[in-house]
């Protein structure tokens, strides 16, 4: 064998779905030397964690801790811990992490029965009433920030809703913790999973998950054992509590690494990092427009941190995407299930989201829309965004 050479990728601008950039006091961090994972100085930083957690999701809940893996890991331990066979749950589907919780929920044993609306919308609280009153399931679950689709799904009212049919309200944060404003004790919800490589501007690897006394009380009347060893949360809490109980060892870079990513959250302030998000969103939006793109979800509810658009007519979706990464090393997603071949998504996430990614990602985009066949004037995009931040 020859031995391959050594580690050095061309850089990359990442303004995909996720993972986004990493931070550079993120990467600082996660060059310090390893401790050991019951080293008193770790469990100080795993407490420090906790409490940063809570803050950015806004809840006193105790059972507050990342995963040790992806968000996906997230959704499996909120559903595998909540739900046992026999159990009725209705996903509020409309995209494709909709139909994700669909079939992780189903494979619980539990009865999932989705609700869903075409993509790009968000459902409206009635709907979801009438199915409570049909169904009366133990659980609900909806995706906060629909990260295929760039809809923005109202969630505020809907833990109320949930609690008059004594249905515990799961949801997915994946893509908006660190993003857009999310109260979980404001909003009355019950357990809920995000990620670290989205608006905290992390390495993919960790999945924060939170669980209301109200989850804390159904996990404890559970008549089966959890399905999962590794994600049953009765066995992590013993290690993410004083009990400091080994469990799995933690990935110790990672901890450093989220620990870094809600310090700079809570030093900027989650009200002003919301406002970034829409400013900046707002920018890239009136660049779009100025080239004739449109966006894939209904106006009002369209994510400031995911942008999904419609690739214009005309133009090859894959060319574009490959000019963009080839000649200017900027990554942007494409389209899933649904939507693939059909929309472009472009994340400004955590610490993307800057006029600096803005800017760059409409000329570059102009340049390979040029390329592709699309009219338009150029510098219009460029410029749309300039203008919409002189205002
Ligand atoms: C990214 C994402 C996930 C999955 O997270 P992974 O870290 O890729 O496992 C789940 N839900 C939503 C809404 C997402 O955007």
């Amino acid at each position: 064998m020859t031995l391959p050479g050594q580690l050095n990728p061309s850089p990359r601008l990442l303004l995909g779905p996720g993972p986004s950039d990493v931070h550079p006091r993120v990467l600082t961090v996660m060059a310090t030397p390893l401790m050991g994972h019951l080293d008193p100085q770790f469990l100080v930083l795993m407490n420090e964690t906790q409490e940063m957690l809570r803050q950015a999701f806004q809840t006193k809940n105790a059972l507050t801790f990342p995963v040790s893996a992806t968000g996906m890991a997230g959704m499996e331990t909120c559903m595998v811990n909540l739900l046992e066979p026999g159990d009725k749950i209705v996903v509020c589907s409309s995209g494709f992490f909709g139909t994700r919780q669909v079939e992780v929920a189903g494979r619980t044993g539990a009865q999932a029965t989705p609700l869903e609306i075409p993509w790009g919308q968000v459902f409206d609280l009635n709907q979801i009433r009438d199915t409570l009153g049909k169904v009366r399931p133990k659980a609900l679950s909806i995706v906060h920030a629909e990260t295929s689709t760039g809809a923005w799904q109202p969630i505020d009212q809907l833990g109320k809703l949930c609690h008059e049919f004594n249905t515990l309200l799961i949801v997915d944060t994946v893509t908006s913790l660190g993003c857009v404003p999310l109260d979980l004790d404001g909003w009355e919800i019950d357990a809920t999973y995000s990620c670290s490589q989205k608006g905290l501007s992390c390495p993919p690897g960790l999945s924060p998950v939170s669980f209301s006394p109200r989850a804390v009380e159904a996990i404890g009347k559970r008549k089966t054992k959890v399905q999962s060893w590794y994600f049953d949360v009765s066995m992590v809490q013993k290690y993410w509590s004083d009990e400091r109980f080994y469990h799995h060892t933690a990935p110790i870079t990672m901890i450093y690494a989220i620990r870094e990513g809600l310090r700079l959250l809570h030093e900027e302030g989650l009200a002003t990092r919301w406002q970034r998000h829409l400013r900046n969103h707002r920018a890239l939006k009136a660049g779009l427009q100025a080239l004739g793109i449109e966006y894939s979800a209904v106006e009002g509810h369209q994510l400031p941190q995911l942008n999904a658009v419609k690739v214009p007519a005309g133009v090859d979706d894959l060319s574009v995407r490959k000019m963009l990464l080839a000649d200017f090393g900027i990554e942007i997603g494409g389209g899933l299930g649904d939507f693939k071949g059909k929309v472009w998504r472009i994340g400004l996430m955590g610490y993307n989201s800057r006029a600096k990614c803005v800017l760059t990602v409409l000329a570059a985009l102009e340049q390979c829309l040029l390329a592709a066949g699309h009219k338009f004037t150029p510098g219009a995009g460029v410029a749309g965004a300039i203008r919409a931040y002189a205002v």
